[in-house]
């Protein structure tokens, strides 16, 4: 029998990816879902705030607990690796994550810090397990210096992954049924600046492979977003969603943050993008250090222009090693709670009315998951919806007439 092994990964879809790569890799192990099961169990870490870093020590603690074998990799290697390590049996950086079978195999004890900041998997991954939709990472690395941010410390500078092993990796999963792609990196829109091509001449290429009916984007930084991308929105394979990190819309607070964007540029840019009939996400950090009660009305009032109707906020959490770490002064954490909250509830009308808007336009919609008879996926504007049916949906389902709710779009097939 083989020994059982399951994965745990914290972060963002660069994490799951590389989970991706370690279960392509895993010949001589059996994978598990089941953590109970488990006789080994690879934790794939992220660092990017304490926060993160607090989440994975408290499963690890957990897991020891256990007592099953442990493994430890992903970004808090270069962070926390060396402190982890008399709890667990292995640690490895990303750039080792690929031999991963015979590392299980090792007797004794190792640690493998990162040999190779410029390393770029070889692996095709052929399966998303449990997904209808993939995540493929086009790119490793980020060449930014955003204040706030270790990443560019744990992954490296940006490199690219060669067009035709993306291209190729994402025709052997159109294969095995995969029909919307999404494409995703530790800084997407850097792609091609190192092999003098770009992401739309790469989504150009994807959108030819049987199959594949969607492409989504991870998140693209407003300064990389060219004339070049903006020509491929009418395209139809392109989901009517993107998700540009803007993280703040005070043009003091983004030099404090050492961002490559500014306030009016960067609504100049939504508005365009919003003009073509596409639902816009962002990224937005409160509580910065520095976030005056006059910066945060001035931010507030700027963002209120914006037409976004997704968002992902976060309260601003120092990681040790950064700049903005030792930066004052800090904002309370009952204030910085209170802005989340407004934001949320600010983009969650504009998300409400944006949908009233397209009410007409029929919605296409990718089914991910089931609880009895109702059904759960995504439409074109990312945006969820629920599907009440007696039959057995699966695949693309297109609606053309749906109640709105506050929270999601419903209707009865
Ligand atoms: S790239 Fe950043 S967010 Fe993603 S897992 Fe690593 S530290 Fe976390």
């Amino acid at each position: 029998m083989k020994p059982k092994v399951f994965f745990k990964t914290f972060g963002c879809r660069t994490n799951l990816f590389d989970t991706q790569v370690m279960i392509e890799n895993l010949k001589d192990f059996e994978l598990t879902q089941n953590e109970e099961e488990a006789h080994i169990v690879i934790i794939n870490s992220c660092t990017v705030t304490n926060g993160a870093d607090s989440g994975v020590r408290q499963y690890l603690n957990k897991i020891q607990k256990k007592g099953k074998k442990i493994y430890f990799t992903g970004c808090g290697v270069a962070t926390k690796g060396k402190e982890v390590y008399p709890q667990v049996s292995g640690v490895f950086a990303h750039d080792h994550k690929e031999n991963i079978n015979t590392l299980l195999k090792n007797k004794t004890k190792f640690f493998l810090p990162t040999q190779n900041q410029t390393h770029i998997d070889q692996t095709l991954v052929s399966e998303f397990v449990g997904k209808s939709r993939a995540f493929i990472k086009i790119q490793e690395g980020c060449d930014f210096t955003c204040s706030y941010c270790i990443i560019p410390f744990s992954r490296g500078k940006a490199r690219s992954l060669p067009q035709e092993r993306i291209l190729t990796q994402i025709q052997t999963l159109a294969q095995e049924g995969i029909k919307e792609v999404v494409l995703t990196g530790t800084n997407m829109g850097s792609y091609g600046k190192d092999t003098q091509t770009s992401v739309a001449k790469l989504i150009k290429q994807i959108a030819k492979i049987p199959n594949i009916k969607r492409i989504r984007l991870g998140s693209l930084e407003p300064s990389q977003i060219d004339e070049e991308f903006l020509e491929l929105l009418g395209e139809e394979f392109l989901e009517r969603h993107l998700h540009i990190a803007l993280q703040y819309t005070h043009d003091r607070m983004l030099e404090i943050m050492n961002r490559h964007n500014r306030f009016k540029t960067d609504l100049e840019l939504f508005e365009k993008i919003a003009s073509k009939g596409f639902a816009l996400g962002s990224d937005y950090i409160v509580g910065h250090p520095g976030e005056s009660e006059e910066v945060w009305n001035e931010a507030y009032e700027n963002l209120k222009l914006f037409p976004l109707t997704h968002i992902h906020p976060f309260i601003y959490s120092p990681r040790s090693g950064t700049p903005s770490a030792s930066m004052t002064p800090r904002i309370n954490g009952d204030q910085a709670k209170k802005r989340l909250h407004m934001i949320n509830q600010l983009i969650a009308q504009n998300n409400f009315n944006f949908r009233q808007k397209y009410a007409e336009v029929p919605l296409k919609v990718l089914i991910e998951n089931q609880r009895d008879e109702t059904f759960q996926g995504f439409d074109q504007f990312f945006n969820k919806v629920k599907i009440q049916s007696s039959q057995k949906l699966s695949g693309w389902v297109e609606i053309n007439s749906y109640t709105i709710t506050q929270e999601h779009n419903f209707t009865q097939l």
